[in-house]
């Protein structure tokens, strides 16, 4: 059994990594946005633009781990109050040239027992599913899943894609300290494999950085700008290395954060198993199949590298048709993702339109 204390534990690191926003969206009647509208366009061509990293929340769920979205005093932005209205959050969208957003919410059940985390996940997602009925044009979802409860996570995931139509599950990048590769977490990657849908990995705010949190403090939200990335980073190369990639071939994984670190030093994947092979010799399965890099094409990754070059470097390692916006927002990391895909050098056309929506489009189910 879960503790109030753990869960109250947990909810505060994870307001202070990732922090949650709400979505009276959720009971929101349909907004009209009153600012005008961007219509992307490339090549003359109006592209449909798809943003698979946008957050939300559902108060009624986390009620269930006696978590509030704000208590007076809290020290989150206000912005995260602001963004909670269906309103706010389309017309910033029409601002940014953003037509559908694919609403994911980070893990803070992972340690509710069997019974609190079913009554929760099933809530969650039907108040996701009524958030995207109301406004169908311009919001998809990612079910949430009890990942603590493998077999459980699995059915929640079968039950979001086919009851309530949402588009894929979003998860951590660990779950309580174990890695997502672990083959007890297999039953909800056969199941994602088997439904086709694509699963968002969000790096967990008490992930990695728990462990390196002493290295992590101090100046320049360390436990963000490195924690972040650096949990998706292992997250990821352990899906490689211990073969969960080779056991699901079919996976359609995205990785928050461009993919982390992975993307911007991956040949040293390789390397370190070239320097060393009887560390490379294979995970539960045996020796994986491919060299390490060549499982970077299997995956996708959103765009949050912020430059150009950034981005022209992720297209290079990665390929360009891997990619895939994302904004996390209501977070104000950015509000230029769409001119960051326009302004990067070495894209065609096709690649920018790929980019900006139709790979996203293709992936979730969203229709022209
Ligand atoms: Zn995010």
């Amino acid at each position: 059994m879960n503790t109030r204390r753990e869960f109250l534990g947990t909810t505060a690191r994870a307001l202070a990594g990732i922090a949650f926003v709400g979505c009276d969206l959720l009971a929101a009647a349909p907004a009209r946005a009153q600012a005008r509208r961007r219509e992307v366009m490339v090549g003359g061509r109006r592209v449909k633009t798809v943003d698979v990293h946008a957050h939300c929340a559902v108060p009624e769920a986390m009620a269930l781990m006696g978590m509030k979205l704000s208590t007076p005093g809290s020290t989150l932005p206000p912005l995260l109050h602001m963004a909670t209205q269906a309103s706010e959050r389309i017309r910033a969208m029409d601002e940014q040239g953003i037509d559908v957003e694919a609403l994911s919410i980070n893990p803070y059940w992972y340690k509710a027992d069997r019974d609190v985390a079913s009554q929760l996940i099933k809530l969650q997602n039907e108040k996701l599913a009524e958030a995207c009925a109301a406004n169908p044009d311009r919001f998809v979802a990612f079910a949430t899943v009890a990942l603590q409860h493998p077999d459980l996570a699995a059915q929640q995931l079968e039950d979001g894609v086919k009851k309530y139509g949402l588009r894929g599950a979003s998860i951590g990048g660990s779950v309580n300290g174990e890695e997502i590769s672990d083959p007890k977490f297999h039953p909800f990657w056969a199941k994602a494999e088997q439904l086709g849908v694509l699963v968002f990995i969000h790096p967990q705010g008490t992930g990695v950085a728990v462990d390196l949190q002493n290295r992590l403090k101090g100046n320049g939200l360390l436990d963000n700008v490195i924690g972040n990335p650096l949990e998706t980073t292992v997250a990821l190369s352990h899906l490689i290395f211990e073969g969960t990639l080779d056991r699901f071939p079919g996976l359609k994984i995205c990785a928050a954060h461009g993919g982390g670190y992975l993307p911007s030093y991956a040949a040293r994947s390789d390397h370190g198993c070239l320097t060393q092979p009887p560390r490379c010799a294979g995970g539960t399965y045996g020796p994986i199949k491919k060299t390490p890099t060549e499982y970077l094409g299997q995956m996708y990754y959103d765009t949050m590298v912020f430059t150009p070059e950034g981005l022209r470097h992720l297209a290079a390692e990665v390929g360009a048709s891997q990619l895939v916006i994302g904004t996390d927002f209501p977070y104000p990391w950015t509000k230029t993702a769409v001119d960051h895909v326009l302004g990067t050098p070495g894209l065609s056309d096709e690649q920018k339109i790929a980019i900006l929506g139709g790979t996203a489009a293709a992936l979730l189910g969203i229709r022209g």
